[in-house]
């Protein structure tokens, strides 16, 4: 069987379009979601979805990045370009669903379902390293498991795949039907049931039976019983069902879990005999994971023995990409366990989205299994990488180093990992991002560890798909033409410099501000090109914030005749501060007559905006005083407007005041502890993600007899004695001394442990009694379970404390999938 080749015509066939005109020719070979992120325009088609930003209004984008294909449910933009085929249909997520369930219609493979609420992608990735020697597999990407995610895997689908493996997740009733007929699969595998995301279901029992419906024309049902409770045998899918279980009697019943040297060795009874096999990791996630693939290999009719030999061998998954310092100046994107061309696309974004160096390089393995020739494969690669500005690559395995002629662009090539490790000394990697990006077998984990920084016991993980996230949320609540400021002052908040700028850049927020002069022009210097707004200008750096072309706020008139005395140019820009409460900085109304004679009189300042600050725009406490602030600020900016006769932005809200007063957005909203997932008025929405991890390890174990004490001045006291873990933060990284004496916890292991003694400048000891941790287990300082807003109670501050005060020589790592 050979893969189908959709032109335009056969698509719109698909979608029942009756009369459409081919505008231009093509070859569809991509679906599109995202403007941006286009690697082969010409065989793209772009779904303008509906979700919390309308993709109608990304049109124009996409054009402007070639795509000519289009799926649309707007007639107004029918006839938007002339050139482009536009296919104009009711709903385009569902259109999205027929092309994929067609696609999926035209091959019969072997397809493995995966539903459950954890564990999902790692049970794909594992089953993909599993069954990899046997099948030429594809499968879902990343964790594309939505309504969205499973459509764009199941169109990947083609002749030369023998089996798929797919994973579904839902969030609310009715959502399964739609994925269960695009996925279709012969072999079911629930991975576990939990309590997460049960807010979209009335009951557990309600959420099981949908997310059964992904199995219900399945021949072969793999599961737990324990994760199907309430359910009779007859409500399971699947004609024949294969179970696994540490609780009970099952196919595959689990004897015992023993852990050895950082892994896991297991028993079983299966079919009446004893067999084994080593799970090699030591978490509990890990051997659940591990048990349920070991099902499945046995389900299938692998041996025991075969099954063993292969679950050895497993790899951990990393599903993200992690942003590091590197050496010599450095960046480096680490992307080293996987090599597919949509995971490239998507690591070339995010090194395309990083200024901070001159040079963007890429080491790069081959790339298999994707049933072009190397000829096609590698051109479409080339093309890919001049899109992404990609300056240097360097290339290893025979096939990429075969078509070393097809890159136009500086490069070099290896036989092999080890090739390329000898040469390491000779390439000067000096001053540029370097994206790490190969295949499994290639282990460019070796390659990392050359170039990256090794990073410390204690780091911060800064997600930043969830910091784009919460900017999402806010800007759903902004109304049509709403700019934003994102605040980034005090290294954002504790999260980062340029890594976090760039990403704000990226998703094209208006503006940026920070507190200082430094840290503005850290950001210029790091390739920052949004406007930022520089909160206190100290006059010593007015030279400065010019060179460096930031704007400064003005919130006294000496400010004002000092920096206007720096100018040699006219219109520069500035910021006006007023006050309308807050009594900190800023014109009040008596000032206003002095300020607007001194800015009629000269040309070489523009009032690019005029803003104030709310003092309590999070408590209801203090409403009419907010609007006590808006009028007052509404008077002022309108005697300023009069007097100017220009038009400049207004902005007072912050991030409660976007959540909880919508009439004061103004021409513009100041985003600031909302995008690191705080918002005081928020308490207990969902909607908000967690940015930032703290977690370090631990580093000694200690015994206690009754009656010893811990840490300076005997503070830690414990009567019956017991068990200490020494870990390595103390205040001077930023963990308060008042968490000292049980005030504080860490989690170990899912478990809250207190502190013990009072905190010290580097370390800090638990009380681990009666838990099973050793050396070097990681402890979560916070997390979305621990959460930043429960450490601030404990103290008795704020969230915007605690995160701040994560010193910096905590490392930071980032983490973009
Ligand atoms: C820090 C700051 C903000 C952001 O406030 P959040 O409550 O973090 O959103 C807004 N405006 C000014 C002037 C600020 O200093």
């Amino acid at each position: 069987m050979s893969s189908l080749i959709y032109n335009i015509k056969h698509i719109a066939g698909i979608l029942g379009i009756k009369n459409f005109e081919v505008q231009k020719d093509a070859i569809i070979s991509k679906l599109v979601i995202d403007s941006r992120s286009v690697i082969d325009p010409d065989g793209s088609l772009f779904f303008a979805l509906k979700g919390q930003r309308d993709g109608h209004g990304f049109l124009k984008d996409a054009y402007a990045n070639g795509i000519r294909n289009f799926v649309i449910s707007e007639a107004k933009y029918t006839r938007l370009f002339p050139d482009a085929n536009i296919l104009l249909v009711q709903d385009v997520l569902l259109a999205l669903h027929t092309i994929a369930k067609y696609n999926r219609n035209q091959y019969d493979l072997k397809v493995l379902g995966i539903t459950g609420s954890n564990g999902k992608t790692i049970v794909k990735e594992w089953l993909y390293q599993l069954l990899a020697a046997d099948h030429n597999i594809v499968r879902s990407p990343k964790s594309f498991n939505s309504q969205i995610g499973v459509p764009l895997s199941v169109w990947e689908i083609t002749a030369i795949h023998t089996l798929g493996i797919f994973e579904a997740g839902i969030s609310k009733t009715d959502e399964m039907d739609a994925l269960a007929s695009m996925i279709k699969p012969n072999v079911g595998i629930l991975t576990n049931v939990g309590e997460a995301h049960a807010e979209g279901f009335v009951s557990l029992k309600e959420k099981l039976l949908e997310k059964l419906k992904l199995f219900n024309d399945a021949d072969l049902f793999i599961y737990a019983p324990e994760y199907t409770a309430g359910l009779s045998t007859d409500d399971l899918p699947g004609k024949t069902k294969f179970s696994w279980s540490k609780k009970q009697q099952a196919d595959l019943q689990i004897l015992f879990v023993e852990p050895i040297d950082g892994k896991n060795y297991i028993r079983a009874d299966f079919k009446g005999i004893e067999i084994e096999c080593l799970i090699p990791f030591s978490d509990q996630a890990s051997v659940e994971n591990g048990i349920i693939c070991w099902a499945t290999l046995l389900a299938l009719g692998y041996t025991p023995e075969e099954a063993d030999k292969r679950l050895e061998k497993l790899t951990r998954v990393s599903m993200r990409l992690e942003l590091k310092n590197g050496i010599n100046q450095c960046s480096v994107i680490d992307d080293s366990y996987s090599a597919d061309i949509s995971s490239l696309a998507i690591a070339l974004d995010f090194l395309n989205l990083q200024n901070q160096h001159p040079k963007k390089t890429l080491i790069l393995s081959d790339i298999y299994e994707t049933g072009k020739t190397n000829r096609v494969l590698y051109t479409e690669i080339a093309a890919l990488l001049k899109q992404k500005h990609v300056d240097r690559l360097i290339g290893i395995g025979t096939h990429i180093s075969e078509s070393a002629s097809l890159f136009d662009m500086e490069a070099s090539f290896y036989e092999s990992t080890q090739a390329f490790i000898d040469n390491f000394p000779a390439l000067h990697f000096n001053n540029e991002t370097i994206l790490v990006k190969g295949a499994r077998r290639f282990e460019f984990e070796r390659i990392s560890k050359l170039i990256a920084q090794k990073v410390h016991d204690t780091v911060m993980e800064i997600d930043l798909n969830a910091l784009a996230g919460n900017l999402q949320f806010y800007r759903s609540k902004l109304l049509p033409g709403v700019k934003v400021m994102a605040m980034v002052k005090a290294f954002s908040y504790g999260s980062g410099s340029f890594e976090i700028a760039n990403l704000l850049q990226y998703h094209k927020v208006d503006y940026l501000a920070v507190a200082y002069t430094d840290e503005g022009i850290s950001l210029r210097k790091a390739g920052i090109t949004l406007p930022i707004m520089v909160m206190s200008p100290e006059p010593s750096a007015f030279d400065a914030i010019i060179r460096y072309n930031l704007e400064p706020e003005i919130y006294n008139i000496e400010i004002l005749q000092g920096f206007i005395g720096f100018l040699k140019t006219d219109q520069y820009p500035i910021h006006l501060k007023i006050d309308t409460g807050m009594h900190r900085l800023g014109f009040e109304e008596p000032d206003l007559s002095d300020l607007l004679k001194v800015l009629t009189e000269t040309r070489k300042v523009k009032v690019a905006s005029v803003f104030s600050h709310l003092v309590g725009s999070e408590d209801g406490l203090h409403d009419e005083f907010t609007r006590h602030q808006i009028e007052r600020f509404t008077a002022m900016t309108e005697l300023i407007s009069e007097t100017l006769h220009y038009p400049f932005i207004r902005h007072i809200s912050n991030t409660s005041g976007i959540s909880r007063h919508p009439e004061t957005q103004l021409e513009m909203v100041r985003l600031g502890i909302g995008l690191y997932g705080f918002d005081a008025a928020l308490k207990n929405n969902t909607a908000l993600q967690t940015v930032a991890i703290l977690k370090t390890t631990i580093t000694q174990i200690k015994h206690l007899k009754p009656n010893e004490t811990v840490g300076y001045g005997r503070k830690g006291l414990l009567p019956k004695g017991g068990t200490i873990a020494t870990v390595k933060i103390g205040y001077a990284d930023g963990y308060s001394r008042a968490f000292g004496n049980g005030t504080g916890r860490m989690l170990i292991k899912g478990k809250l442990v207190p502190t013990v003694g009072v905190i010290c400048m580097d370390m800090c000891m638990l009380d681990v009694t009666g838990l099973d941790v050793k050396t070097g287990d990681e402890v979560i300082v916070f997390n979305n379970e621990l959460s930043i807003a429960q450490l601030a109670t404990q103290i008795g501050t704020i969230p915007y404390e605690i995160l701040t005060n994560v010193s910096q020589r905590v490392k930071r790592v980032y983490f973009y999938e």
